[in-house]
């Protein structure tokens, strides 16, 4: 295959060439435009900047750099795909609840007993035949760190605020979070069972943080139930679906797959075990996967009802067993179908990441030397 320049690279997935410099220049690699990359510099890229590899043969070294996707997807292979949603606030506010009853007023059947345990996201088919993605984020901290590494995986964020609680220091947190990932919000004012509730109030507040209801002449809407009691959870749906289709959320399903890590650990049994959303393209049972620094073939694939799956769309949640290490939550994946140069990559990541930890360690040490000077 004919290699490309940094030049000719940049181009094609529609990235300025100085931002690719600076990318290895930050690692302290200095190099120019007209230098030519090499195949696994073209996989670290793509896991670092996300873009994605044609579908039609497998994917290979030789085979690489025509093999790389344009960054913009033909209009006639887009196909809408499901909203992902993450639910945010104050603790105690009510995330997992209004979660758990979202499941719960949806789910067909449950079958136990796969590899999943807490995937950490799920997907509902609504009333109207729409599916809806939620994610499960364990806080604020993992949501920013995600986005930190470039994987913005939300398109719509719920804030969820007590009605007896008002907007409190998480509440704050989550609207800058939100604001920063420059999604559309939906408030959820919960608790309103409870006697205390003051809806009026929490309005007025978030108002001061630019979250204007529509009453009011905003574009915020704000809903107002109860996860507990089950109460609001229709409106909810229907907003979210409305704000997806407003969005015109689409992806290319007819590509190797690519998206980000949710969750992993490690099991005794079954080894590494990674929640995935897969963001574009398809995934395929015994696709051979590269994320962070790992790499595998995909042994298995669940649904977070631990239904067995052979393929997963764009913006499906999964849980997927194979890899040969755990990856880190916030990891990029993607598929290249080609286990020889994904080992290759994995290990030219591995060998970055030490030498990386090495500086790091490097550099506490020099520090501590001067302390003591
Ligand atoms: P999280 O920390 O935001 O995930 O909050 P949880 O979902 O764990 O809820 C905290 C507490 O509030 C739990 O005891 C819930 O049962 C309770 N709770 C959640 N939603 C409601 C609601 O709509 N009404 C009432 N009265 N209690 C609720
Ligand atoms: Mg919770």
């Amino acid at each position: 295959s004919q290699p490309l320049t940094i030049a000719e690279f940049a181009k094609k997935i529609g990235k300025n060439v100085t931002e690719i410099i600076k990318y290895f220049f930050n690692q302290g690699l200095m190099i120019n435009q007209n230098m030519v990359l090499s195949e696994e510099q073209v996989g670290e890229l793509a896991l670092e900047y996300g873009f994605d590899f044609k579908k039609e043969t497998s994917l290979t070294k030789e085979n690489i750099f025509e093999q790389l996707d344009e960054e913009t997807d033909s209009p006639e292979s887009l196909q809408d795909r499901p909203p992902v949603v993450t639910i945010m606030g104050h603790v105690d506010h009510g995330k997992t609840t209004l979660l758990d009853a979202i499941r719960d007023s949806n789910v067909v059947g449950h079958e136990h007993g796969g590899i999943t345990q807490a995937i950490g996201a799920y997907q509902i088919t609504t009333k109207v035949g729409k599916k809806i993605t939620f994610i499960d984020t364990p806080g604020h901290e993992a949501f920013t760190e995600m986005r930190s590494r470039g994987a913005n995986v939300t398109d719509i964020v719920i804030l969820v605020v007590a009605a007896d609680d008002g907007v409190m220091p998480q509440t704050e947190e989550a609207i800058d979070h939100a604001k920063q990932a420059n999604v559309p919000i939906i408030v959820f004012v919960n608790k309103v069972d409870k006697p205390g509730a003051n809806i009026p109030k929490i309005k007025a507040t978030l108002m001061e943080y630019g979250l204007v209801a529509e009453e009011f002449g905003g574009d915020i809407p704000f809903i107002e139930g109860s996860a507990k009691f089950k109460q609001g959870l229709d409106r909810l749906e229907e907003t979210l679906l409305l704000i997806a289709e407003f969005g015109n959320l689409k992806a290319n399903p007819s590509k190797l797959a690519s998206g980000t890590v949710l969750e992993a650990h490690l099991d005794k049994n079954k080894g590494p075990i990674a929640s995935v959303l897969v963001q574009r393209g398809t995934l395929n049972l015994r696709d051979v996967v590269i994320t962070g620094s790992t790499f595998g073939t995909i042994k298995s694939m669940e649904n977070e009802n631990g239904r067995k799956l052979s393929h997963a769309l764009p913006s499906q949640p999964l849980v997927i067993t194979g890899l040969n290490e755990v990856p880190n939550a916030g990891d990029r994946f993607l598929v290249l179908n080609d286990e020889k140069l994904a080992r290759q990559i994995a290990s030219a990541q591995m060998l970055k990441k030490q030498e990386a930890e090495r500086i790091a360690k490097q550099t506490l040490t020099l520090d501590s030397l001067k302390m003591h000077l």
